[in-house]
């Protein structure tokens, strides 16, 4: 009980970070799928609605 065992937030998954490289890539991968959906829809999106 005297180590401070750190689990990914995400996940919950013991993890040496805050968020686990897995989550991390996994978000990382989110966010540019986003961006790029948004950065898409930007282009097509013509007043549609
Ligand atoms: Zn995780």
């Amino acid at each position: 009980m005297t180590k401070e065992t750190h689990t990914c937030s995400v996940c919950g998954k013991d993890s040496e970070t805050t968020i686990c490289r897995t989550c991390e890539a996994k978000i990382r991968g989110e966010i540019l799928e986003e961006k790029d959906k948004v950065e898409k829809a930007g282009h097509t999106d013509t007043g549609r609605r």
